[in-house]
């Protein structure tokens, strides 16, 4: 039995092109398709009117590797959440930022996670599988189409860690940049640290960002909410974080995310500081992005009162540290990342096809 093919998604203008001449077509048919894959978004090859209709009839059934939208749900605040159901019926989130100027989607990059931080609803639900290629691109055209304009920022921060499905993440930042067309600039990559991942990035030849997540101050306390860290400690990641900058010369994000009465202390912020100190070259600016924590159903932790945020940032700021404080947006609608697939799933009578 041979395989299926490839979904039309995630290949290049290079690939398409190949693949038009192999179906017995002129080469700027695979240019056409480029054009309607990735900027007028279909789903079904016989929505490329400019194909001949005898061609687009015979490909009707040729996959071109977009999901369904099962769920959408809208915050007051503009934010969009959709649970996407994949070909073999798993089940992902994605979600649309919008602001006067931008338009962010929160990508997921793998179907739950083995990471199990502690804190995570999509820690709490198990690992199922990496997404592929096309999986991650179509949740950008998926938003960018619900909204009707161009997405500008990519992050990676939704469901997985998207160092441990690498070569594939990074596939998907070299298209997200050539074929849809969002610059590398723009593209975020956020990482709880997988051992010699972080030097392995380094020599990609990226302009993306790196944003590393610590959310503890020490091992320890690291530990007990990122169990993987374990494996990882915190002087060795700091350490990959040090080389990456020297070796790629970009600013690493560091991001922290406030556990009211859990690391939110003054002596976490203190600790924090230092090894903030620690990880920069001598004169560096140092920068961190708070994250109140936003509460969810499967664990205990709740979010820090705001005169305790301000505090900790008063802290920080005194150590020389340059803080901002994320808004949470979308709080509205199981905003933390795993609720929204974690509460449809509780609430759906069927499972969905192709999950045990
Ligand atoms: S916080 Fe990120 S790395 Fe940790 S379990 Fe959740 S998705 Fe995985």
């Amino acid at each position: 039995m041979s395989a299926p093919p490839l979904p039309l998604l995630g290949q290049s203008l290079a690939a398409l092109k190949d693949w038009a001449v192999e179906q017995g077509q002129p080469a700027y048919r695979g240019q056409q398709l480029h054009t309607w894959l990735y900027h007028k978004g279909i789903r079904s090859l016989q929505e490329v009117t400019v194909f001949p209709k005898a061609w687009r009839e015979a490909l009707q059934e040729y996959p071109v590797g977009r999901s369904q939208v099962v769920q959408r749900i809208e915050s007051r605040d503009g934010t969009v959440k959709f649970l996407l159901q994949l070909a073999d019926g798993e089940l992902i989130e994605t979600v649309g930022i919008p602001t006067a100027r931008r338009l962010t989607v929160c990508v997921s990059s793998q179907v739950g996670c083995p990471m199990a931080c502690n804190f995570c609803a999509t820690g709490k639900m198990g690992y199922r599988r990496n997404l592929k290629l096309h999986e991650i691109l179509d949740q950008v055209l998926t938003v960018q189409e619900d909204f009707g304009r161009r997405v500008s920022h990519v992050v990676f921060m939704g469901m997985g860690e998207p160092l441990l499905n690498r070569d594939t993440v990074v596939q998907a930042i070299r298209s997200l940049n050539q074929d849809i067309g969002i610059g590398q600039r723009h593209i975020t990559l956020s990482t709880v640290g997988v051992p010699r991942q972080i030097p392995w990035l380094a020599q990609q030849d990226l302009q993306i960002t790196l944003a590393v997540s610590l959310h503890a101050p020490n091992q320890e306390l690291r530990q007990q909410l990122i169990p993987s860290a374990a494996h990882y400690p915190l002087d060795a990641l700091i350490q990959d974080c040090r080389d990456y900058m020297l070796c790629s010369g970009r600013r690493i994000s560091f991001e922290y995310t406030l556990l009211a009465g859990v690391n939110d202390l003054p002596i976490h912020a203190r600790q924090l500081a230092h090894l903030l100190r620690q990880a920069s070259q001598a004169g560096a600016r140092l920068h961190v992005n708070l994250i109140p924590y936003n509460p969810i159903a499967e664990a205990d932790y709740q979010r820090p009162h705001p005169t305790r945020v301000a505090e900790f940032v008063r802290l920080l700021e005194e150590h020389h540290v340059q803080v901002s404080v994320r808004q949470t947006r979308g709080l509205d609608s199981n905003a933390a990342c795993g609720q929204l697939r974690g509460s449809f799933l509780r609430a759906s009578p069927e499972p969905a096809p192709g999950r045990s």
